[in-house]
């Protein structure tokens, strides 16, 4: 056996370094804080029913398969995923309902009916971000990144030339307008850029590879939900002799210089050889680092934060067979949503709604004449805009009354609600924030917490707030890049 890592929390990230680093014959211990592992990819049970707390869509779902492929398993053997068709409904207060297909040939037929003038444009579209994807892949998301001096090395030399076409310097939102005519389909693929909490007004035109993430790989769901992705992952874990403490917070960071020398977990020191944080990064520094004599990068401490979420989770009465496992119910002023969330950081007055039931691709999560709805909005990173609880139930009465402008009137039998102020704490991410800084400039890619802690000579970071950013691929990704990083010393 040779070095011992201690890996800072068991969310996608730290799983995902401990089973690679393990893989390559590091002694590995998990501190979570929490009762359970997975993190942001959580679940709760209610009268029978279960509701995701996070995630609700898996794409990229070959990274997932990799990682077990590298264990010497198949993900098939431990998991059941399906493809959700159409990846998601879209609705608009006039009534235009829009379905977007991960197959190619039903999405193409779905815009030549929904937005004709655009079908031309739009198949395109789907060919240039195609091949923004593949020409940003290896740089942005499945290689270590070191800021701008990576993107103009000599091993990425082909991209400065395509600095324009990669849409650095425009926003997603220009880039959309300039192509399409309809407002409709512009604000379905403006849309794409909250996936990472960033704003499409602000945000650069490179985030249109997402899209092609979730169109050209689709959108998948396990069969019982998505915290069977966690179990998996635990079990793998463990199989492997990586060693999982729960309930066991890291307090507290002990220096000698610039290398970490201990770990105070649950008032124990422990002493430190290679170290891997998966708390977002920010609060890694303002919490353990900064009190242990390691000042936070300026940089980072401006960054924008990225949004935040309001979760409602419902138990409604089942009236009728239901078709869209995700649904989106646009707001009639997006701008205004997005002056709202980043500019005066208050609660969108006309909020999107999304709407996951997952009982519609597995049955067994809900009973029998209802339904398990999961409705998420936007939400600033200002937690404690969140501490009045009068205030958090008019809002969700507000996001109810919203629902019936697309004549949603649903029963309601019983309503738990998760705030920025829940995240926060729960999982550990400063204001809320679900994927740490926000994309909202063109710096922003090569503005991200790199893996290796630049200054502390053994800390790696991992997880949505650090390169290659957040969503269950990205972070996944992150735990085997430092896991190459690391074996590399
Ligand atoms: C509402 C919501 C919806 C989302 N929807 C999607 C989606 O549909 N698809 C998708 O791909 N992604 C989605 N995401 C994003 C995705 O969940 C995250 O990007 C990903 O799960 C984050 O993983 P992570 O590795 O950053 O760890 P996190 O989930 O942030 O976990 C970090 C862990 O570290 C622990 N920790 C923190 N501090 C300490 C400490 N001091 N000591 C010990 N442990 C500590 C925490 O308790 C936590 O368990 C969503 C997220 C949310 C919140």
């Amino acid at each position: 056996m040779r070095h011992h890592v201690q890996v800072i929390g068991a969310g996608l990230g730290g799983l995902s370094a401990a089973i690679h680093l393990r893989l390559k014959g590091y002694d590995v211990t998990i501190f979570e804080k929490n009762h359970e592992p997975g993190g942001k990819l959580s679940r709760r049970y209610d009268a029978g029913h279960y509701f995701d707390l996070g995630p609700t869509v898996l794409t990229m779902p070959f990274v997932l398969e990799e990682l077990f492929k590298a264990a010497g398993e198949r993900l098939e053997d431990h998991i059941t995923l399906h493809p959700v068709e159409p990846t998601c409904r879209y609705y608009w207060s006039d009534g235009t309902a829009f379905d977007a297909w991960g197959e190619r040939e039903k999405l193409l037929e779905e815009v030549a009916r929904c937005f004709p003038e655009d079908v031309n444009e739009f198949r395109r579209f789907l060919g240039d971000i195609a091949r923004l994807y593949e020409a940003t892949k290896d740089v942005f998301l499945f290689s270590p990144f070191r800021g701008v001096r990576e993107f103009f090395s000599l091993r990425n030399a082909r991209l400065a030339p395509m600095l324009g076409s990669l849409g650095f310097t425009q926003t997603v939102h220009r880039s959309l307008e300039r192509r399409f005519h309809s407002p409709k389909l512009i604000q379905f693929l403006d849309r794409f850029a909250t996936y990472n909490g960033s704003s499409p007004y602000s945000a650069p035109a490179t985030l249109n590879v997402i899209p092609h993430v979730e169109l050209a790989f689709g959108a998948w769901y396990p069969e019982g939900g998505m915290y069977r992705i966690v179990e998996v992952l635990t079990s793998l874990a463990e199989s492997l002799g990586v060693k999982i403490h729960l309930s066991s917070e890291v307090e507290g960071v002990g220096c000698e210089g610039k290398r970490i020398t201990s770990l105070t977990v649950n008032g124990v020191r422990e002493s430190s050889n290679i170290v891997i944080s998966n708390v977002d990064a920010l609060r890694m520094w303002k919490h353990l680092l900064d009190p242990a004599g390691l000042p936070i990068p300026t940089r980072l401490e401006r960054e924008e934060r990225s949004c935040s979420g309001f979760l409602m989770l419902a138990t409604v009465e089942k009236v009728g067979e239901r078709e869209s496992h995700h649904s989106i119910f646009f707001s009639d002023h997006y701008r205004q949503e997005f002056n709202d969330l980043f500019e005066t950081k208050s609660f969108p007055s006309e909020m999107t709604i999304y709407r996951s039931v997952s009982s519609v691709s597995d049955l067994s999560l809900t009973v029998e004449g209802e339904e398990n709805w999961y409705l998420l909005v936007n939400a600033p990173a200002r937690p404690e805009l969140f501490a009045n609880r009068v205030r958090v139930e008019k809002y969700s009465e507000m996001v109810l009354r919203r629902l019936e402008a697309f004549n949603q009137h649903p029963t309601v039998r019983s309503l738990s609600v998760m705030t920025p102020l829940d995240i926060e704490e729960r999982y550990a991410s400063l204001d809320g924030a679900i994927y740490g800084s926000a994309s909202n400039s063109i710096f922003s890619a090569f503005m991200r917490q790199g893996n290796k802690v630049k200054g502390v000579e053994n800390l790696y970071m991992v997880g949505g707030s650090v390169h290659p950013g957040g969503g269950i691929p990205l972070v996944l990704l992150s735990g085997k890049i430092v896991a190459q990083m690391v074996e590399s010393l």
